[in-house]
């Protein structure tokens, strides 16, 4: 579990396509390599090789050198993100605190950071991330899918439960962070129900959320395809072959009630003021922004 791997293996800096699409991130940074939580719908897999494993983290304390060249090229302000492709808060982050060092140097920089986790060790960080709103965005969204813990132990089976996500939020809203809910993927025939989709928006508003951002389906492309049909035959009975039935080869599957789910969503949000599209939550992280954006 605690090993380094050189960079020139494997990069943990990736420029972002377009900010104005990710939260306004200009670039992300991946403190680890691969991922404990074993979420079944994951399609991080794709982007190891064949033989390497997913579930074997690796600490990145090589990130921080290259990163911090990074960062003092760039503007003031520019937001990183962390949390693209792997979990940034896993348990060996308790012993490497590979991402609180990157922290460190975003509050030194004036930079911005937006954090996307499933853990509610983020919350420990709460004081840096304070540091970091007196200059720039400091903005966290967790990750969150269903409210049905007996389906988080199945669907996210490595993950912090969902109580301890909107706790670990929670806390980081009353120390004025700014925090929302990334609702996805909605998993067909899993947590595509009227009544998970509202709750979560409910207790998102609850734990003092500004925003939700939904995707009402899931991509099934490359590995993470015969991995997935592999899991969910051991971890929801008959399901495959529903799927197959509904999906046959497609990468994309969405929901047949998506069109319901996403009315109900857009319903739910306006009622509790709290943001959902795009161009919204990217004009709250950076109240300065003008880039026009799409929707969902
Ligand atoms: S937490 Fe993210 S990176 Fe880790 S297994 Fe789940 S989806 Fe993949």
């Amino acid at each position: 579990m605690n090993q380094s791997i050189p960079s020139s293996q494997s990069p943990m800096l990736f420029p972002a396509k377009d900010p104005s699409h990710r939260f306004g991130v200009a670039f992300d940074v991946e403190p680890y390599r691969g991922c404990p939580f074993g979420c079944l719908y994951c399609d991080s897999h794709n982007v190891l090789g064949p033989d390497e494993s997913f579930s074997r983290v690796f600490a990145r304390p090589d990130a921080i050198a290259a990163f911090s060249s990074e960062l003092n090229a760039r503007e003031p302000g520019t937001i990183v993100g962390f949390g693209k492709l792997f979990e940034p808060y896993p348990p060996l982050e308790t012993k490497e605190r590979v991402t609180r060092r990157l922290l460190e140097v975003i509050a030194d920089a004036g930079a911005g950071v937006v954090i996307v986790t499933k853990s509610d060790l983020v919350a420990e960080d709460a004081a840096l991330l304070r540091r970091i709103k007196a200059a720039a965005p400091a903005v966290v969204l967790m990750c969150i899918t269903t409210l049905n813990e007996d389906v988080v132990k199945k669907l996210e089976p490595g993950c912090p439960t969902t109580a301890e996500r909107f706790r670990a939020i929670a806390k980081l809203s009353s120390e004025g962070i700014v925090t929302g809910i990334l609702m996805q993927p909605i998993v067909p025939f899993i947590n595509d129900t009227e009544e998970n989709i509202v709750g979560i928006v409910r207790k998102a508003k609850d734990a003092g959320c500004r925003f939700v951002y939904p995707s009402f389906g899931m991509n099934l492309a490359g590995r993470q395809r015969d991995r997935f049909f592999d899991l969910i035959d051991r971890e929801f009975p008959r399901l495959k072959n529903v799927y197959m039935d509904q999906f046959g080869a497609k990468w994309s599957c969405q929901s047949k009630a998506a069109p319901a789910l996403k009315k109900a969503f857009v319903f739910e949000c306006r009622k509790l003021k709290l943001k959902y599209g795009m161009n919204d939550i990217v004009r709250l992280v950076r109240p300065t922004s003008t880039v026009q954006m799409k929707l969902f």
